[in-house]
C-alpha cells in the first residue's frame, strides 16, 4: 500500500472516512516569521529565561568561609541544596515538594486567566524551538525557502546549509547540557574545567543527555513534543472556563471567508481572506479557524499573522483574538466584553498556593538548627551486666545546621536512675556533653545503663533529650529500651 507522506496543516479525515494508511510519516513543519506584538514578546522571554538559565550558577553568595558561594547550588557530594540564603539539607526535601506543588497550582491559575501562555511563552521546548527555528531561517531563508530545501534531492549547497545547521543546533544544545551542569558545582572552576578536559565522566555524560535531548527535541521533534509527549496539552481544558483568556477565532466576524479581490468590498461576506497566513505561522501547524484545539499551545504567532493582513485590508484588526469565549460571544451580540480575574476557580488557586506557601514560610522560620536521631541497636538487643543492671547501645547522629561549632548536652529520662555512657567519652553519667562541628553531622555509640528494678518488662519508653547550650532550645526524642522478660 502507497505510503503518502501527510501534511499536518491539512485536515485529519474524521473517523470512519474510509481506507486511509494506518501509519502516516509526519512532515516537518515550516512556519512562516511573522512581526508583531507577540512575536516580540516571544522574542523578550526567550531573551530573558536564557540570560536566566546561563547566569543564575555564577551568581554569588556570601555564606562565610569553607561554605560554598554559589547562590543556586545542588551540591550532591555535599548532600545539601542552596538557593540564596536557605540551605536545604537532605531530610527537608519536602520544602522542594512545597516549592513543585506551588509551581504546578500557579500554572493552573495561569492557565485559567490566560490559556496556555505557559507553553506558548514559557517553555524550555518552546524557547529552543524557536531558537532552533531562527538559526535555520538565518541559514536556508524563511518558510519557502526551507519548504524547497527539504524537498529538493541531496546536493553539495543543500549537505552544506544542513550541516551548518545541525552544527549550530549541536552547539547550543551542547550550552544548554553545560548551562545544566553548572547549577551542581562551583559554575566558574566546573566552566574551565569542562573545556579544559578536566572534569569527570559523569559531567560529561549529563552534557552528553541534556544537550542530545535539547538537539533532538528542540531539533527534530518539535511540536511532536506538545502533541504527544507533553501531558499538559491532555488536561489543560479543564483549567479553563469562558472567562480564560484563550487563543480564538471570531467566525462570526471571519464568515464566510473567501479570497480578496481588488475592487471588491467586504460587504455581505467575512472577514477573513482565506490566505491561511494564520495556519502558515503555525508552529504546530493547525488552523485555529477549526475551532480551539489540543494542538494549540497559545503562542498568539496566529494573532500577529492575521493582523498584519487586516492592517493590508484596512479591516479592523483581532479576527483572530486572544480572549475568553464569553467575550466572543458578547461581541458577537453587539456587547462589550470585560476580563473577570475573580472567580471561583482564580481565587481557589490563589488560596490552596497561599497555604502551602504560608506553610513554607512558617516551616522555615521555625525550623530547627540541629537535629536528633537514635538508632537502637539490634545485635545484642540488651545485656547484662554482672551487677544485674541492663544495658542498651544506641547510635545517635546529631545534625549541627549552622555554620558553627556547637556543644550539645544529652540526657535521658522515662527511667529513674539510668545513666549515660558515650563511647570514647565520660564513663556512666546522668548526662553527657557532646561536640559537634560546624555544618556537620557528629555520630556517637553509646550506652544506657537501668537498674532491672525500674523498667516496665520487655520494652520500656526512654526519652532522649538534645539541648544546645547557646540557646538553651532542646530536641526529644523518645526510643525503647530493651530487657529479659522477668
Ligand atoms: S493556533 Fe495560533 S496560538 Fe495556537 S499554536 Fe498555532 S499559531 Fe500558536
Ligand atoms: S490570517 Fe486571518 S484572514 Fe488570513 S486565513 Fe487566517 S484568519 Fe483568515
Amino acid at each position: 500500500m502507497a505510503n503518502p507522506k501527510i501534511d499536518p496543516t491539512l485536515k485529519k479525515p474524521a473517523a470512519g472516512d474510509g481506507d486511509g494508511p494506518l501509519y502516516a510519516e509526519t512532515v516537518m513543519i515550516h512556519p512562516r516569521s511573522v512581526k508583531g506584538t507577540f512575536r516580540t514578546w516571544k522574542w523578550v522571554a526567550l531573551g530573558v529565561l536564557l540570560a536566566v538559565y546561563h547566569l543564575a550558577p555564577f551568581i554569588r553568595w556570601d555564606r562565610g568561609p569553607d561554605a560554598p558561594s554559589q547562590a543556586i547550588l545542588a551540591d550532591m557530594t555535599g548532600r545539601r541544596g542552596y538557593f540564596f540564603f536557605l540551605e536545604i539539607w537532605p531530610q527537608e526535601v519536602y520544602y522542594i515538594t512545597g516549592l513543585l506543588f506551588i509551581a504546578a497550582i500557579a500554572l493552573f491559575f495561569m492557565s485559567a486567566m490566560a490559556g496556555r501562555v505557559w507553553c506558548g511563552f514559557f517553555c524550555f521546548q518552546t524557547v529552543y524551538t524557536d531558537l532552533f527555528m531562527l538559526v535555520e531561517r538565518l541559514v536556508v531563508g524563511d518558510r519557502a525557502k526551507r519548504m524547497a530545501l527539504d524537498r529538493a534531492p541531496w546536493s553539495a549547497d543543500k549537505l552544506v546549509k544542513k550541516a551548518i545547521i545541525n552544527l549550530v543546533w549541536l552547539v547550543i544544545g551542547a550550552s544548554c547540557g553545560i548551562g545544566f551542569t553548572l547549577f551542581f558545582g562551583d559554575a566558574p572552576t566546573m566552566l574551565r574545567d569542562i573545556f579544559a578536559g578536566n572534569e569527570d565522566t559523569g559531567v560529561y555524560g549529563t552534557i552528553a543527555v541534556v544537550g542530545g535531548c535539547c538537539f533532538l527535541l528542540a531539533g527534530y521533534a518539535r511540536e511532536q513534543v506538545c502533541l504527544y509527549m507533553c501531558p499538559y496539552s491532555r488536561f489543560q481544558s479543564a483549567m479553563f472556563d469562558e472567562h480564560s483568556l484563550i487563543i480564538t477565532y471570531e467566525e462570526w466576524r471571519g464568515e464566510p471567508r473567501k479570497p480578496a479581490r481588488k475592487g471588491e468590498g467586504f460587504e455581505n461576506r467575512g472577514h477573513c481572506i482565506d490566505c491561511k497566513m494564520c495556519v502558515t505561522a503555525c508552529p504546530t501547524g493547525i488552523d485555529i479557524r477549526d475551532g480551539i484545539q489540543m494542538a494549540c499551545i497559545g503562542c498568539a504567532l496566529c494573532i500577529d499573522a492575521c493582523n498584519t493582513m487586516m492592517d493590508k485590508y484596512k479591516l479592523p484588526r483581532g479576527l483572530i483574538t486572544w480572549d475568553s469565549t464569553a467575550n466572543l460571544a458578547a461581541r458577537e451580540k453587539g456587547e462589550k466584553g470585560s476580563f473577570r480575574l475573580i472567580r471561583p476557580r482564580s481565587i481557589l488557586y490563589v488560596v490552596i498556593m497561599a497555604a502551602v506557601g504560608g506553610l513554607m514560610v512558617f516551616g522555615l522560620s521555625s525550623r530547627k538548627t540541629f537535629e536528633l536521631n537514635v538508632l537502637h541497636e539490634r545485635a545484642p538487643l540488651f545485656v547484662q551486666l554482672s551487677d544485674g543492671s541492663i544495658r542498651n547501645g544506641y547510635t545517635l547522629k546529631v545534625l549541627n545546621m549552622v555554620r558553627e561549632d556547637r556543644t550539645f548536652i544529652l540526657e535521658v529520662a522515662g527511667i529513674e536512675g539510668a545513666t549515660i555512657n558515650v563511647v570514647g567519652g565520660e564513663t556512666k553519667a546522668a548526662s553527657a556533653q557532646l561536640k559537634v562541628a560546624a555544618d556537620a553531622v557528629g555520630t556517637y555509640n553509646m550506652f544506657v545503663t537501668a537498674p532491672v528494678a525500674k523498667l516496665q518488662g520487655k520494652r520500656t519508653p526512654l526519652y532522649f533529650t538534645l539541648r544546645e547550650t547557646g540557646t538553651g532550645t532542646t530536641n526529644r526524642l523518645e526510643s525503647l529500651f530493651a530487657a529479659p522478660e522477668r
